[in-house]
């Protein structure tokens, strides 16, 4: 029995419910992508699949658009899988259980996957409409967007006429989101040297941080744990002989790490006790209003061999040397972060000590500027720069036609002018500014709140009126 079939757009929550009935977390996507493929043979479409799974489905122009310019509708058929305590669902095999409530659609026990899950419905209803007039469309599907804009950054667009994308990855009503930040992740790699020390072995622990996104959380003013500790080896190496035996914080680079461990041998325990207890009170003050868990504990513990004094020395100074967080606010755009970075990841092996950074700028000289530094940096220690994963920012166009008409529509639809906003993230939009030169681009979407939790909700009157939206802006786009 369908959960959705008496709701309003019925057309788009018809294939919303379809794609929620077919598991598609990143990584698993061979079905959907499948799904997408056996819906334009159905309607006659054509289309193409790529390695990634990436779908691209042609329509033509409706009657009077025949010759109008075409444009590509996006948004990525992958989802985040996340399950509430004592879910049993398999995501991997299982479809949701969607339930609504107070205007709302929900999955029960899991994410959603509003993200992305309509904008894939609102383009199926568009390609298998035909009394919605549009020009020339070229949908594009992209998979693994989740887990590093993976089917975006693989797809070869040589094929696509358009020079407009309308993309549907937003989550906020009334925010049209019209630049974004590019990236890129750095490696530096610091050989050590090991060698037997008479010390007294300790754990320092830096834990109870808050962390958060690399992007759009770092301007809260949240403490990153790797530097904190790098702080506290600093302040105890100015005061007495320490060898650093092994270090290790964060997981993944594109969070602000919560946790972060140096296992040290020194001459005074004691002492290092009191400067850790000293440096708690600081920290616990000066990060009171944005990041008020910050503890740091000392234990005694296990020891590997540790890094002779030299290196152990060139790793406090380099900690210290590298940059990390805003390097500098947008003069463009009010409150926007413009370059940041974020050492997410450190770590020591038995002969290398490594750092791990996420990069952004919404300009691309900047964060080509901010690589050279640390690529600078790094050349002074003797160590090893790398970078991957490069993609490009999305800048912001004032002559953007797409937008103009989208303001437009939703100005005499709402009563108001849309927000227009920047963000200082990746999206896949950028990827395709990097690969369509010249692209016109708008990312949109309805209100989803709690995204990537299982308390992920789907806002059914914003699904209806943003479908307005698309709808007229398309209608306009002759
Ligand atoms: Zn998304």
């Amino acid at each position: 029995m369908r959960v959705l079939s008496n709701i309003q757009p019925e057309k788009v929550f018809y294939y919303f419910e379809e794609i929620c009935n077919i598991p598609h977390g990143s990584g698993n996507l061979l079905q959907i992508s499948n799904y997408l493929v056996d819906f334009a043979k159905e309607h006659n479409l054509k289309y193409r699949k790529d390695k990634k799974q990436n779908v691209v489905i042609f329509k033509d122009g409706t009657k009077g658009y025949e010759n109008s310019e075409a444009v590509i509708l996006q948004g990525h058929m992958d989802m985040v899988c996340e399950k509430a305590p004592g879910c049993t669902k398999d995501m991997q095999k299982e479809g949701l259980d969607l339930c609504t409530e107070n205007g709302t659609i929900f999955a029960k026990g899991t994410t959603l996957g509003g993200d992305d899950g309509i904008a894939v419905a609102y383009i199926l209803a568009i390609l298998s409409s035909n009394d919605i007039e549009h020009p020339p469309i070229e949908a594009i599907f992209t998979t693994d967007e989740e887990t590093g804009m993976f089917g975006a950054t693989f797809l070869d667009t040589s094929d696509l006429k358009a020079k407009t994308l309308l993309n549907i990855d937003s989550e906020v009503e009334g925010v049209f989101t019209v630049g974004c930040a590019g990236g890129v992740e750095a490696k530096c790699t610091l050989p050590i040297k090991r060698e037997d020390y008479n010390g007294t072995p300790l754990k320092i622990t830096v834990s109870g941080l808050l962390g958060g996104h690399s992007g759009v959380e770092i301007d809260k003013g949240r403490a990153n744990a790797n530097m904190v500790l790098s702080r506290i080896l600093n302040k105890i190496s100015l005061e007495q002989d320490i060898r650093i035996s092994e270090l290790f914080g964060g997981l993944k680079v594109n969070a602000i790490p919560n946790n972060s461990t140096a296992v040290i041998l020194c001459k005074n325990a004691e002492k290092i006790n009191t400067i850790c207890e000293e440096l708690d009170r600081a920290l616990s003050s000066e990060y009171d209003k944005t990041d008020n868990g910050i503890t740091i504990s000392v234990l005694p513990c296990e020891y590997e061999k540790p890094f002779d004094e030299k290196s152990t020395q060139a790793v406090i100074s380099l900690l210290s040397a590298l940059p990390n967080g805003i390097i500098d606010m947008s003069f463009d755009i009010d409150g926007l972060v413009e370059t940041s970075l974020n050492l997410g990841i450190m770590s020591t092996d038995e002969n290398t000590f490594v750092t791990k950074y996420n990069i952004r700028s919404n300009v691309e000289s900047k964060k080509n500027m901010l690589v050279q530094r640390i690529s600078a940096i790094m050349k002074y220690f003797d160590g090893k720069f790398e970078t991957y994963g490069d993609y490009p920012s999305w800048e912001f166009s004032e002559n953007s036609k797409l937008l103009n008409i989208m303001s437009d529509v939703y100005s005499e639809q709402y009563g108001n002018a849309p927000k227009i906003e920047t963000i200082h993230a990746g999206l896949e939009c950028g990827i395709f500014a990097g690969k369509i030169k010249g692209l016109d681009c708008v990312s949109i979407g309805p209100d989803i709140t709690d995204i990537h939790t299982y308390n992920e909700k789907l806002h059914i009157k914003s699904v209806g009126r943003t479908w307005e939206l698309i709808l007229e802006t398309l209608k306009r786009l002759k």
